[in-house]
């Protein structure tokens, strides 16, 4: 299989123009790569707006619905429409800033799934979680539920995300990402990436070493060169 690099920009930038150029420059720093598929998720406003025959496209998250009487919502129907293959779902953000539960979050999968979107399935323990020997169960506890009733997982990316290693430049050491990787491999069949400060200094020991599918990719996807060096390294 192809490695996989996701690049989440959340809610950067601010204008169409800086969208526009951002995406150019990645697509000049990833043309060369092979055996490895770019994907970019940029706020849904930009989606229609960037193309390239080399990048797969994402959306940061869906509703559960296809359509309706659901006011600021994007269904899952609508990103592929306008071309998207894959939409996050479950991140931490989401999960913490805008109480996504477990129960929404299958939902939002289910129906992404029905329309042939690839899911990328957030998942990660807080530091509290961590530090009190719980990291396993929550992570099961988070997959079981996000995947309640789903009984082929085919489509399903896990992305392993210790929500402490998150936008902070303290990424997940190797050998302990190794160790959580290995029991995620237990628990289901399905390409795993990692997610969590990744820069381009550490992202091919997460593949070589710890044995990850590939990485998401929060702030360095911001820095076209930051970004294309990751996808270089790894591919
Ligand atoms: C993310 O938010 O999914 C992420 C991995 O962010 P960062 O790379 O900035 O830690």
């Amino acid at each position: 299989m192809n490695k996989l690099v996701i690049a989440n920009w959340k809610c950067n930038p601010t204008t169409l123009k800086e969208a526009k150029k951002l995406f150019k420059s990645i697509v000049k720093e990833t043309k060369d790569t092979k055996n490895t598929e770019v994907v970019i998720c940029p706020p849904a406003i930009y989606l229609l707006s960037l193309k390239d025959k080399n990048i797969k496209m994402g959306g940061q998250d869906c509703f559960w619905e296809e359509r309706g009487a659901y006011t600021g919502e994007i269904s899952p129907k609508m990103l592929k429409d306008a071309g998207c293959s894959y939409v996050i779902l479950g991140h931490s953000e989401r999960r913490k800033i805008l109480d996504e539960t477990d129960e929404v979050i299958n939902k939002k999968i289910k129906a992404a799934l029905a329309v042939g979107l690839t899911v990328v399935f957030c998942i990660g323990e807080t530091v509290a979680e961590r530090m009190t020997g719980q990291t396993e169960q929550i992570l099961e506890n988070k997959l079981r539920a996000g995947l309640n009733g789903i009984i082929n997982p085919q489509g399903v990316i896990i992305a392993y995300e210790p929500v402490w290693a998150i936008g902070n430049g303290n990424p997940c050491d190797i050998g302990s990402s190794r160790e959580t990787l290995e029991f995620l491999r237990e628990k289901i069949n399905t390409p795993i990436i990692y997610g969590g400060s990744v820069d381009s200094q550490c992202a091919i020991s997460y593949i070589n070493e710890a044995g990850f599918d590939g990485l998401l990719v929060g702030a360095a996807s911001l820095l076209p060169e930051e970004f294309g060096m990751i996808v270089k390294t790894i591919s």
